[in-house]
């Protein structure tokens, strides 16, 4: 048994995906989906249900993290768990999130990425992607970048716009109609670009509309979740999977 952790977690699609591949592959498993209130007790409720593997949504992955018994991988750097996998007594905590996020654009032949946002996916991405720079609204959040000696910028003072690969990390767009950037901005950006990705799932954003428009190759958050989730699977089942093939399972569920 396995499932998600998360508050609020109805709107999950996890459990459509992985329960899904279970049936497809005909593993006899199934993945279910828990409201955890108190992200605290996430470790203390994952030996409870006496399950095997757990994934873990917002605003759990910090708890995750600080509890797992042991923690591998990226996780240890972005400092927040995503997928928890019993392996004995122990319970170990990692991120695929990231990981995933490269997995979907391997075909990408990019050389200078340019992250738009600051917030949690945004550091996580940088730390996959250490050759990018990073545009955000506002100052306070592009603190924790200049410490990592990245370039940074806000709209009042980008100045470079030779970058191949944009990627929206911001939530604009997911309830609105708003570009991650100002227009002018967008615009010159993708005059130069070949590639354009948002994490956003489930609608096409103005960013990615704007990026059709330019003719960019573009992939959204659906590649990403898609992605996260084949790698989670290896991680629950311990082996190595075809990846493409079980993405191709995915996607044909999801879409
Ligand atoms: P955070 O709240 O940590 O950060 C939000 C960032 O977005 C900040 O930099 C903020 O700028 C910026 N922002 C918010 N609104 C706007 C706007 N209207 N215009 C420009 N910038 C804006 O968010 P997360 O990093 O946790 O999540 C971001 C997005 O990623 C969400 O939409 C989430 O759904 C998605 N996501 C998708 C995943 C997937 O698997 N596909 C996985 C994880 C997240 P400022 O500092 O100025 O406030």
């Amino acid at each position: 048994m396995f499932l998600i952790f998360g508050n609020p977690v109805s709107h999950s699609k996890s459990p459509l995906m992985h329960n899904y591949f279970f049936k497809k592959e005909e593993i006899n498993e199934c993945y279910g989906r828990y409201c955890l209130e108190d992200g605290s007790k996430i470790i203390e409720k994952f030996k409870e249900l006496k399950i095997k593997g757990a994934n873990v949504t917002v605003p759990h992955k910090e708890w995750a993290y600080k509890l797992a018994d042991e923690v591998r991988g990226i996780a240890k750097e972005i400092g927040a768990v995503n997928t928890l996998v019993k392996e004995g007594e122990k319970i170990i905590g990692y991120n695929t999130d990231a990981l995933g996020f490269l997995e979907a654009i391997k075909e990408f032949e990019y050389k200078k990425p340019l992250i738009i946002g600051a917030g949690g996916t945004a550091k996580a991405l940088s730390l996959v992607l250490p050759e990018s720079d990073i545009l955000n609204r506002s100052k306070n959040r592009l603190e924790y970048f200049k410490k990592k000696a990245k370039n940074t910028f806000t709209w009042d003072d980008i100045d470079k716009f030779d970058y191949d690969l944009i990627i929206n990390t911001t939530s604009a767009g997911l309830n609105d109609e708003n570009l991650p950037a100002p227009e002018e901005i967008i615009n010159k950006l993708f005059s130069n670009a070949k590639y354009a990705v948002d994490v956003i799932y489930g609608k096409e954003t103005p960013f990615l509309k704007k990026a059709k428009e330019f003719n960019l190759k573009i992939k959204s958050g659906l590649d990403m979740l898609v992605y996260q989730g084949v790698l989670a699977m290896e991680l629950f089942l311990g082996k190595k999977l075809e990846r493409e093939k079980v993405a191709k399972l995915y996607f044909e569920i999801l879409r």
